[in-house]
């Protein structure tokens, strides 16, 4: 995994394009300002400002390295996500992966690909009216929510890359560390084991389905603090750190994985990984007040963990202040295929994976990813 640090590389040099309205220096001095004032640095030696920043990992550490890429219009909406919603997820979707190995957060590398309009900052800005609800350009208020995420998680932002595109995109890397050979992995389930999910499930997708019947004009401004109260699962996900960490540092789990596309995906794919089946109890499922079964089964975007462990092992109800609840079982593989199965009261069925999947036709709202 190499990760370019192009902000340092372009300070000094003059810009090959320039954004209307703004230059790509005067961002990239933005962004590296904003960075610096960010919280934990002290496993980096050298962060923005070099040709690569270097990290030092501690002694007996080995790293953990994500990527996930957003892109308008298939990760969000830009008539519906508020900008500083967007900086929030695309950090998120990094550090969920990281919790689910049992990861502590080292450092983000960001690279944004954005229009030129996005960096400009509105007429109400540039005439001093609006100097009260003022918040800047898109890619400022973008880089407003990455931050407060990254600050709440003492992660920094130690590298990025910056250019002009035709649609808003980010690609965020997430580079962790975990004691060698501890990491929590999704392999690591076995006949027997139960199966248990962190938090609630659902309500991403409820309230994905709530922003697309507001969606309108309305939600092209700032959007109301209640109404991203009601919507918080979905526009400021918490991704597990804590749990995660807990999860390893007590040796709870036999497996891992993060419920980004949805727990019926999630879970074929620990039990792909695994070799093994799993049935879960619809009625234990922990569904969050407003969402339906179908969309904590298949909704995604939860950003919850979901766990293995051993039947004899005591697995708390809460985890790092997040209830923990059991919701299943492992089985073995008939013939050598994993199956999922959901139970009903009597009625036992298939259990279809019905999350996100790219260059699928399956249907959505808006894909995942
Ligand atoms: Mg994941």
């Amino acid at each position: 995994m190499v990760a370019r640090v192009a902000y340092s590389q372009n300070v000094g040099k003059r810009p090959t394009k320039k954004a209307e309205g703004r230059g790509e220096l005067d961002l990239l001095r933005a962004i590296r300002s904003r960075a610096a004032r960010g919280a934990g640095v002290r496993d980096i030696r050298l962060g923005i400002g070099d040709d690569c920043a270097l990290l030092r990992p501690r002694a007996g550490e080995e790293l953990a390295v994500t990527t996930d890429l957003s892109i308008a219009g298939r990760h969000f909406r830009l008539e519906w996500h508020p900008p500083e919603v967007v900086g929030w997820r695309t950090l998120a979707r990094g550090l969920s992966d990281l919790a689910a190995m049992g990861a502590r957060p080292v450092a983000a590398f960001l690279s944004l690909g954005i229009p030129p309009d996005l960096t400009e900052r509105p007429d109400s800005d540039r005439r001093g009216s609006g100097r009260h609800g003022s918040k800047g350009s898109w890619l400022d208020r973008f880089l407003q929510g990455l931050f407060d995420l990254a600050e709440r998680y003492r992660v920094p932002l130690a590298g990025g890359d910056l250019a002009e595109a035709p649609v808003a995109l980010a690609d965020i890397v997430l580079i962790g560390a975990v004691p060698r050979g501890k990491a929590l992995l999704r392999s690591g389930a076995r006949p027997g084991d139960l199966v248990y999910v962190t938090g609630a499930l659902g309500g991403a997708a409820a309230g994905l389905k709530m922003l697309a019947e507001l969606a309108g004009p309305e939600c092209t401004g700032p959007m109301p603090d209640e109404r991203q109260d009601a919507l918080s699962a979905q526009l400021r996900p918490k991704p597990r750190i804590q749990a995660g960490l807990s999860l390893r540092r007590r040796g709870l789990a036999t497996a891992a994985i993060d419920i980004s596309d949805g727990l019926s995906t999630d879970l074929a794919h620990l039990c792909e990984e695994s070799g093994v089946s799993a049935t879960i109890q619809a009625d234990r499922l922990p569904i969050t007040a407003k969402a339906s079964l179908d969309q904590a089964l298949h909704g995604g975007e939860d950003y919850e963990l979901l766990f293995t462990a051993r039947p004899d092992t005591r697995v708390p109800r809460s985890i790092a202040g997040v209830a923990v609840t059991q919701i299943g079982e492992i089985r073995a593989t008939e013939h050598g295929k994993p199956a999922l199965m959901i139970a009903n009261g009597d009625i036992v069925e298939p259990l279809e994976a019905r999350g996100w999947e790219h260059f699928s036709a399956k249907p959505g709202v808006l894909p995942r990813g």
